[in-house]
């Protein structure tokens, strides 16, 4: 066992090497880091005939920020097992890991490089048909297998404490549910929406919205989530999509996943008005992503429903009128949630590209304002909200 040090381009190609079959015993390495995130190093390494893996190692603080930051390792740990979990229910859409070290904090896994990135494929206006429907499968079958109904009690207690994730927890609770509702020193705002921000940190209604969901992230385990389903964490191809990056992962409630995943589409369809000169383009892109959210929840639903009727164990929650009840929640958090992603995207912590790369300073302040009013009518009106289409009824009276 080697003791946990920061890898050089050469040393995580020595562990690339030692911990695959794929580059055999001649082949030439080459590796170099090349990861835009926010907290951990990336490394692609590749051989002389174009193979290649990927080396994600956890820093033992945020990269973005740097020491004074302290962050622990153990999120490598977290990001591998959730995967490796995921992967057993829904091996199609998840990212291989083909080796983890927990001393060195390093995952071994494929590399996606035949794939986009879904952020920024949506920011040059590409449309995948399958996106939602695959979606809905990685979410349904990784949050219905982790979740009681599946589970047994000691089960689940075990796999609660398993996934304790504290530190990846608390910037989730603090730039999600806190800083934006308050006048904090983290928050990014964009001077010509100053004003608009303000609002929120006087918005009582909202805000004991937003603290009953945040409340709800505290203390509704209902399954593994992913933690950070946002369209970077997911790669997309004319084929196939893949989730990567679950070091947020923990047992919380389902509708958090499902929410940062529409919350996502969303930020994107309030962009896009920036985003595209052409108002016939902009009016595509809407129209596809609002048949993309209205087919993610509709297969999402269906999905999980199904594996409800055919797969529960407990017998006390075979009760179909429970789990319709539940599923009714879980739509109702999903869009809480989503809400709660338009507004921390525009004037929390971490911007997102859809926005930033709107060039006029002007429009862009239009979709952020967009973005907000959409996000604060998301978290009031989702109790609310029976359906699917009322929730795309809503989205498109809101207009900017
Ligand atoms: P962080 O957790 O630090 O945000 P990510 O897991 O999001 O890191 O990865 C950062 C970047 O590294 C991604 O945006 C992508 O460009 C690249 N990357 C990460 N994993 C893979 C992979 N399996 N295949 C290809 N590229 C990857
Ligand atoms: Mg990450």
């Amino acid at each position: 066992m080697t003791a946990y040090h920061i890898f050089t381009p050469e040393q995580a190609m020595r562990f690339a090497d030692e911990h695959s079959e794929l580059f055999g015993e001649h082949s030439k390495l080459s590796a170099a880091e090349f990861g835009d995130g926010n907290l951990n190093l990336v490394f692609r390494v590749v051989n002389d005939k174009g193979t290649s893996l990927i080396v994600k190692q956890a820093l033992p603080y945020a990269r973005c920020v740097g020491e004074s930051w302290p962050l622990s390792t153990d999120r490598a740990r977290i990001e591998a097992e959730v995967l490796q979990l995921h992967a057993r229910f829904c091996p199609e859409h998840t990212v291989e890991v083909l080796h983890f070290d927990r001393e060195l904090s390093a995952i071994l896994m494929e590399d996606l490089k035949q794939y986009d990135i879904l952020r920024t494929a949506l920011i040059k206006g590409k449309h995948f048909s399958h996106l939602a429907a695959q979606l809905a499968q990685y979410l349904a079958q990784t949050l219905f297998y982790t979740s009681d109904f599946v589970l047994t009690g000691p089960a689940k207690k075990a796999a609660v404490a398993q996934f304790i994730n504290p530190d990846l927890c608390l910037i989730t609770e603090d730039l999600f549910f806190t800083d934006p509702y308050c006048n904090h020193e983290r928050n990014n705002i964009h001077s010509l929406i100053q004003p608009r921000a303000r609002e929120l940190w006087q918005d009582e209604e909202l805000k004991a919205e937003v603290a009953a969901l945040k409340a709800d992230f505290l203390s509704k385990p209902q399954a593994l989530l992913h933690g950070d389903v946002h369209s970077g964490s997911i790669f997309i191809n004319e084929e196939n999509c893949k989730v990567i990056d679950a070091e947020f992962g923990f047992y919380g409630p389902i509708g958090f996943d499902v929410g940062s995943l529409m919350g996502n589409l969303l930020i994107n369809y309030v962009a896009s008005a920036g985003l595209f000169s052409d108002p016939q383009q902009v009016l595509k892109q809407q129209q596809y992503l609002l048949s993309q959210i209205q087919a993610l929840w509709q297969q999402f639903a269906e999905t999980f429903s199904h594996l409800q009727q055919t797969a529960t164990q407990d017998p006390a929650l075979q009760n179909e009128r429970y789990q319709a009840r539940f599923l009714q929640q879980v739509f109702a958090d999903a869009i809480g949630y989503a809400g709660c992603e338009l507004i921390r995207r525009t004037v929390g912590l971490a911007h997102v590209a859809d926005l930033e790369k709107i060039s006029d300073a002007k429009t862009r302040a239009s979709c952020e304002t967009h973005a907000i009013e959409l996000g604060r009518r998301l978290i009031l009106a989702r109790q609310n909200l029976t359906s699917i289409e009322q929730l795309l009824a809503l989205v498109q009276t809101l207009k900017r």
